[in-house]
């Protein structure tokens, strides 16, 4: 299997991404998480793409189309994979058709996470990530029952910097301008999904599931 998780800033791909990956054979690939990475070991790239982070802008398309490429051609994306952050504008999209087809291969769905923009940044403002083990909490929707650390290892939270206010309305700005335009390019292709919230304001694995027809709750 091969997906694409689409949505805004705050919708949950990286939970949902994590979740999938733990259950399925699939790689998790977060543009985000790499581009983090790059910029905290002070790489070429991370130093090229720091500042557009920081100003909750979007790194080129050349250079994260560059870096994807490499990344999808890694042996573990043999098994599948599953984009959380990418593609992020039309051009990305389009550079990842190319890059799958010269390997021959194609993506099996793209998911939308539809979410609301106010529970977006209530989500986003509230986020916070263990520093050791990045398990995914917030303050107003998922408190740790730690406190300010970690339930599962005990590592201390923290906020990112660009969930900020401030950054987070630059964030979701851009959002709507450059990668919600996505949402009519992927509904015209194949298998298209879209999926909403429940009443706690969660889109949890088993919905997936269910939309995908990997589970069948009938049997
Ligand atoms: P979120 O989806 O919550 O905004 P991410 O962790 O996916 O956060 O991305 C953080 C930042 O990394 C983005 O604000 C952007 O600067 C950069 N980034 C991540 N993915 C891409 C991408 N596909 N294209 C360009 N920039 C990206
Ligand atoms: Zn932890």
């Amino acid at each position: 299997m091969r997906i694409i998780l689409l949505g805004s800033p705050g919708a949950g791909k990286g939970s949902l991404a994590a979740e999938i990956s733990k259950k399925y054979p699939v790689a998790h690939i977060s543009t985000g998480d790499i581009l983090r990475e790059n910029v905290k070991n002070n790489t070429p790239l991370g130093v090229k793409a720091r500042s557009f982070m920081e100003s909750g802008g979007l790194v080129s398309d050349d250079i994260v189309i560059a870096m994807m490429e490499e990344r999808l051609g890694r042996p573990d994306c043999e098994k599948g994979f599953i984009l959380d952050g990418f593609p992020r504008t039309v051009s990305q999209a389009e550079a990842l058709e190319e890059i799958l087809e010269k390997a021959g291969m194609a993506i099996s769905s793209t998911v939308l996470l539809d979410v609301d923009e106010d529970l977006v940044v209530r989500r986003l403002s509230g986020r916070r990530i263990c520093r050791n083990c990045g398990a995914i909490y917030n303050v107003n929707t998922r408190p740790s029952s730690k406190g300010d650390r970690c339930e599962i290892c005990g590592g201390e939270l923290y906020q990112r910097d660009d969930d900020r206010e401030d950054i987070v309305r630059q964030r979701l700005g851009v959002y709507y301008r450059e990668t919600a335009p996505l949402i009519s390019y992927f509904e015209k292709k194949r298998s298209f999904l879209r999926l909403k919230p429940n009443e706690k304001g969660d889109i949890v694995l088993e919905d997936f599931e269910k939309a995908l027809g990997w589970r069948n709750d009938n049997a």
